[in-house]
């Protein structure tokens, strides 16, 4: 079977309809498109829901905090597609302080919560399960950023139980599976979460963390996952908008 005809029966199987997890040129590296540019290839994709989560501040040539607090005047509707306005913030310390006051995070549609180096120092033995329980305690927080990333460890098991309590998501990142993926143990790690979430009954969001426009909607490395775990269809985020919209409370 060619690849074409695998991906769209997946994409059968499980519709994405949602992509939260972008970057725009305003995240300040990998990319040159504008939020124009990834909505017009959103809608080309047949995507509904348009997230734009550009990089925290402590990320080195990102947009400051008052980016972040002008985006309530930001179009919510760009070919036909409906956007949200997010941020991919970083976790500065083990304590879970992010990059974005509170007041800030208010005026966003969602957070998506992740650890990046050199913001942290990998570490691939101090486990960070308390961490992101910590940071999870901010308002907006509704994702968890690529966890699956062996170089900040966390006890899985333990993680999606508290994101569970607390209605946090884990993602599921298209960018760990990559086969170029700078991030480590990215297929082993996105399986054990995604056999605990089908456990525990945990809806994930698959993301592409696309840097521009290239890779808007594209999950075309997690539907071989999905599919050797067996994961159940109504627990992926993407195929169900209004979910989305409930979670977030818009
Ligand atoms: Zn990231
Ligand atoms: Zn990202």
């Amino acid at each position: 079977m060619s690849t074409t005809v695998t991906s769209s029966l997946y994409q059968n199987l499980y519709p994405v309809l949602v992509d939260l997890h972008t970057h725009s040129i305003s995240s300040g590296h990998g990319s040159t498109d504008t939020i124009n540019d990834i909505a017009r290839t959103a809608a080309n994709a047949g995507l509904q829901i348009l997230g734009i989560s550009e990089h925290g501040p402590a990320t080195s040539g990102s947009v400051k905090a008052s980016y972040f607090r002008s985006l309530k005047l930001a179009n919510r509707k760009r070919f036909h597609v409906s956007l949200l306005y997010g941020v991919e913030l970083n976790i500065i310390n083990t304590s879970g302080d992010v990059d974005l006051e509170d007041e800030v995070l208010s005026s966003l549609d969602y957070a998506i919560i992740s650890i990046h180096p050199p913001t942290l120092t990998p570490n691939f033995y101090h486990d960070l399960t308390d961490t992101y329980t910590l940071a999870m305690n901010h308002p907006k927080v509704k994702f968890l950023g690529h966890i699956d990333d062996a170089r900040f460890p966390v006890n899985f098991e333990r993680l999606l139980n508290v994101a569970k309590e607390k209605g946090v998501y884990p993602e599921i990142n298209n960018g760990s599976l990559m086969p170029d993926a700078y991030r480590v143990n990215g297929p082993e790690n996105c399986r054990k979460i995604l056999n605990i979430c089908k456990e525990i009954e945990l809806p994930v969001l698959l993301s592409s963390d696309s840097h521009g426009k290239k890779n808007v909607g594209n999950m075309q490395y997690i539907y071989p996952l999905l599919d050797e775990c067996n994961f159940p269809p109504h627990l992926i985020l993407n195929s169900y908008p209004e979910e989305i919209q409930r979670i977030l409370s818009l």
